[in-house]
């Protein structure tokens, strides 16, 4: 069993549910949630260094300048980027760490850290993501059908993970994040059914797609 602390890059679109996911497995695992920086506004009920350190763009920029990103990407208007130094600091210690970003951002750190975890959570179709989306009602008509469209093309972006979920149903979800993890870390091949390489994961990816 490999003891070494693992790096996880979880992806999904916006209203995709992964935030109700991570809190089902965080009250079970012990990693390091990494609290990203952003120059969005907060949302209502959003905590200021605790769902993200709220900047301005020049102190992004700033940070930017002096390397202090692990990855950094822009995103419907906004930048969001990884601190390096506390995600550095938590792998020395041999805590795993999960990163909670969109594509192109995961793509910089696999290509980083290249023994990083990728992990896609797909929703069952984008209409659903509409749906959560509305509900959630935190942003404007305007914002919401940008982030859809996004949602697209994130979505064509899963074929290029190590691994794929769906968020159908939240307690199969939990479950199968929880495969591909405890698989991740120990090296076995229990979650290659999950593995974007599988014929069946790219039956599913082609079927949300197919459907969008
Ligand atoms: P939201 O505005 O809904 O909180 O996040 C928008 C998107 O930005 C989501 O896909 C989220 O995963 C992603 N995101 C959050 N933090 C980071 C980050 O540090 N880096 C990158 N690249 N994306 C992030």
């Amino acid at each position: 069993m490999s003891s070494k602390a693992k790096l996880f890059v979880v992806s999904a679109p916006s209203g995709c549910g992964k935030g109700t996911i991570l809190a089902e497995v965080f009250k079970e695992k012990e990693v390091y949630y990494s609290v990203s920086c952003t120059t969005r506004k907060a949302r209502d009920g959003e905590v200021d260094g605790v769902h993200y350190n709220f900047i301005d763009d020049k102190k992004f920029e700033e940070m930017i300048k002096n390397n202090e990103f692990l990855e950094h990407a822009g995103f419907v208007g906004n930048y969001y980027g990884t601190p390096k130094a506390k995600v550095e600091e938590m792998l020395d210690k041999g805590i795993d760490v999960i990163l909670e970003i969109e594509t192109q951002g995961a793509f910089q750190v696999k290509e980083a850290m290249p023994d990083s975890v990728l992990l896609f959570i797909l929703p069952p179709s984008v209409k659903e993501i509409e749906r959560r989306l509305n509900k959630r009602g935190t942003e404007s008509q305007d914002v919401i059908a940008k982030r859809v469209s996004q949602a697209k093309g994130e979505i064509e972006k899963a074929y290029k993970y190590d691994y794929v979920i769906m968020n159908d149903a939240l307690e199969d979800a939990v479950q199968d994040f929880n495969t591909v993890f405890e698989s991740a870390k120990n090296d076995d091949s229990n979650a290659d059914i999950f593995k974007a390489s599988n014929r069946n994961t790219i039956k599913m990816i082609d079927e949300v797609l197919k459907n969008a």
